[in-house]
């Protein structure tokens, strides 16, 4: 089947360029939803997200059970397999122990990503926040994880990272370099003073301008164009 070919290797390059950019290192992971089926496909739970190749891949269900694959899936599979099981418009997910977004997941402070443009792509309002810190292990602890993320974009898990769902990988892979982006301003941000969070007009605005398949490919092709001069394309 040419197109899961092609969304396996799809996959890998996301993992190497979530890895350059400092959203993945040993752990964290990305997947993809097998269009038309109940399954998805993972990255691996043993191998570098920096080397990790299309063959590599795991093929599972929504309840997280290994269909196919020569490695077994991610510990924290559950994530994954229950957003796609919450969300009929979500086709991929995206879980990164982010350390910005970690770091707000710790304050008793709400993180307004649209207070920058970068964050404005996640739209008004404060980002949900998972509050157990435990990892996620299990079914339920992946259905409560997709119940806080509701119908967003994004959701912080307290002490641990986050998960953030689009409607391709590439939507994905923008929304997670814009996420820690805006998370980042806005820990810089606060130390300064008060942030100033966009209203509800300036959010709309600035939207309009992020949330674009334009955008969005150019931050793909600029990444892209990163880790193969970090020379980590290679033998995908
Ligand atoms: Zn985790």
């Amino acid at each position: 089947m040419a197109e899961l070919t092609e969304l396996k290797k799809v996959l890998a390059m996301s993992s190497r360029m979530l890895f350059n950019s400092g959203l993945v290192d040993y752990s964290g992971h990305i997947s993809v939803r097998i269009p038309g089926s109940d399954h998805l496909l993972i990255l691996p739970h043993p191998v570098s997200r920096a080397i990790v190749k299309a063959d590599d891949m795991v093929v599972t269900d929504f309840e997280g059970k290994v269909i196919e694959g020569k490695y077994k899936a991610p510990s924290e599979v559950y994530m994954h397999a229950r957003a796609y099981k919450a969300r009929s418009d979500t086709q991929s997910v995206a879980h990164l122990h982010n350390h910005m977004v970690a770091t707000l997941s710790m304050v008793n402070k709400p993180f307004y990503p649209a207070s920058s443009n970068p964050g404005a792509f996640f739209g008004p309002g404060p980002l949900p926040l998972y509050m157990d810190p435990a990892l996620i292990h299990t079914i339920e602890q992946g259905d409560a994880v997709a119940k806080t993320l509701g119908k967003g974009d994004a959701v912080m898990l307290r002490g641990h990272g986050s998960m953030v769902v689009a409607q391709s990988i590439e939507w994905v892979f923008a929304a997670c370099v814009d996420l820690e982006e805006a998370a980042s301003r806005f820990y810089k941000a606060s130390l300064l003073g008060p942030v100033m969070v966009y209203n509800e007009d300036e959010t709309q605005r600035v939207m309009k301008g992020r949330r674009k398949d334009s955008v969005v490919q150019k931050v793909w092709d600029h990444n892209v164009a990163k880790t193969k001069l970090a020379g980590l394309m290679d033998g995908i």
